[in-house]
């Protein structure tokens, strides 16, 4: 079988380039502004790259580059004549997290195959890939890339062309392992695909002229359109201009993120059937009462602390308040490529409100702490401004743990938790005193079961065998 990459154009940005969002329309008008507004509302699921690809006349059209979806779709893109009125593509925003930060690594992928075209946006992670490469390569399959998306393309287009879309389809899946959440193109048809744990969200929604999937559900929002419901664990869903189908479903045991609810997904988003600032609202409920404290001012570290500070507000009736304005304009930190790049930013990023800290005991929330940089700097921020006493409450348990679902956190060294108690980081930010919010809290305030949850990167423990850990493992080991 011959898998030869379609020529595709890129559209560079100025910015080195750097697998996070995924989008995908058909519908019965041009697709390609919608797929890049939809693209816009999940830029927080990885700025490094994106990019959109079309299927029109038999053909397929790539277009992707380094830097924001506005960087990369600017006034200045040209989309060629005979794609204009494409009415079916698919989109992709990525922050890697495995494979190299190279461009040719950016989402979407496409590749032709024995059954045509095939294009794919991805977010997750392979966790055997390595293993599925190389048995892929000894069936004569060229990669270009060393991401983990091409090797999942590959299995998918060669287990379609040998059996079909739907047998093929069950038969790669029973291959893959780890997280994907796939919006996926085969030829004119578009398919959303989650993996049986269901790690990473996915939505499908519909306008007048259109059906859709997404990452999350504010994209439908900002589309003028409404959520349908989520791509159940495991479920293959057909989705065609003017209604959806799903094809099957895989069970096996469910595992959601907890990290979607606490910090990834927009709070303005509904995932798995919860609405994401509820969620946060409730885990600063349950952590002003696991967590008390004698003070004047609730402050959120802005904007990914906010809607715990609120409820922690609430729930001990002290007054809530603005104290740090963000520069909107500096990017998240915790998605920043190197530590130089996260320090200077959280440099950049915050200023403080003498009048709301200066002589207060501020209680001080934020969602969750990797690798401490950011609550270390804002501490002392407080302090200069003349904070009597510096509380700092996290919405979520200690991060103790590697992800290899598609979060970038791997390395156990960068974590601030890994070795020490909740006293010992206290005293290394700088704080009067510092708490954490409880497994047990996180699963209450998140309101589903315990057994549907994955807590892995705080408890050690995976919801399946990482086939390559082992390797991880040494490596990290080799270099800590
Ligand atoms: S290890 Fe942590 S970040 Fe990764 S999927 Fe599980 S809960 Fe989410």
């Amino acid at each position: 079988m011959d898998f030869r990459h379609p020529e595709f154009d890129t559209i560079t940005g100025q910015k080195p380039s750097e697998d996070c969002a995924v989008i995908g329309i058909t519908g019965t008008v041009p697709v390609f502004s919608s797929l890049v507004l939809g693209l816009k509302s999940l830029q927080h699921r990885g700025q490094e790259s994106a990019g959109i690809s079309l299927y029109n006349g038999g053909k397929i059209k790539l277009i992707k580059g380094p830097g924001l979806v506005s960087e990369v779709f600017g006034p200045e893109t040209e989309l060629p004549e005979a794609f204009a009125d494409s009415s079916v593509g698919i989109g992709h925003t990525r922050y890697s997290t495995k494979g190299s930060k190279s461009s040719q690594n950016a989402g979407p992928f496409a590749l032709s195959g024995a059954a045509g075209y095939f294009s794919v946006s991805h977010n997750g992670e392979i966790t055997n890939a390595e293993d599925l490469r190389r048995d892929l390569k000894r069936r004569g399959v060229a990669f270009v890339t060393n991401s983990d998306t091409e090797v999942l393309l590959a299995e998918i287009a060669r287990d379609i062309s040998q059996r079909g879309v739907e047998d093929g389809l069950r038969y790669a899946m029973s291959r893959l392992k780890g997280a994907y959440s796939l919006a996926l193109l085969i030829n004119e048809r578009l398919f959303a695909v989650r993996d049986p744990h269901g790690f990473r969200p996915l939505v499908i929604g519909k306008t007048k002229e259109s059906f859709m999937v997404a990452s999350e559900s504010c994209t439908f929002d900002v589309l003028g359109g409404e959520l349908i419901r989520d791509v159940l664990p495991g479920e293959v869903i057909e989705l065609t201009p003017r209604s959806y189908r799903s094809l099957f479903r895989i069970t096996g045991s469910i595992s959601h993120c907890m990290f979607e609810y606490v910090y990834f997904a927009r709070p303005d988003s509904i995932i798995d059937s919860a609405e994401v600032f509820r969620t946060r609202i409730e885990l600063g409920r349950i952590l002003a009462r696991e967590h008390p404290v004698d003070a004047d001012v609730v402050i959120p570290v802005p904007d990914s602390g906010r809607a715990q500070s609120l409820g922690f507000s609430e729930e001990s009736g002290i007054k809530y308040s603005e104290g740090l304005i963000k520069n909107r304009y500096s990017g998240r930190t915790f998605i920043m490529p190197t530590q130089e790049g996260r320090v200077n930013a959280i440099r950049l990023k915050l200023n403080p409100i003498k009048s709301a800290i200066e002589g207060k005991r501020v209680v001080l929330v934020d969602d969750s702490i990797v690798r401490g940089n950011t609550i270390k700097r804002i501490v002392s921020i407080l302090r200069k401004q003349g904070a009597k006493e510096v509380h700092v409450r996290i919405g979520s348990p200690m991060i103790v743990a590697p992800c290899y679902y598609g979060v970038d956190m791997k390395t156990r060294k960068d974590f601030i938790a890994r070795d020490r108690t909740a006293r010992e980081i206290c005293k290394e930010v700088g704080a009067d005193s510092l708490e954490y919010l409880s497994i047990d809290g996180l699963i209450r305030g998140i309101g589903m079961p315990s057994e549907r949850l994955c807590k892995a990167c705080l408890t050690g423990v995976y919801p399946e065998p990482i086939p390559e850990m082992e390797k991880v493992v040494q490596r990290e080991l080799e270099t800590y």
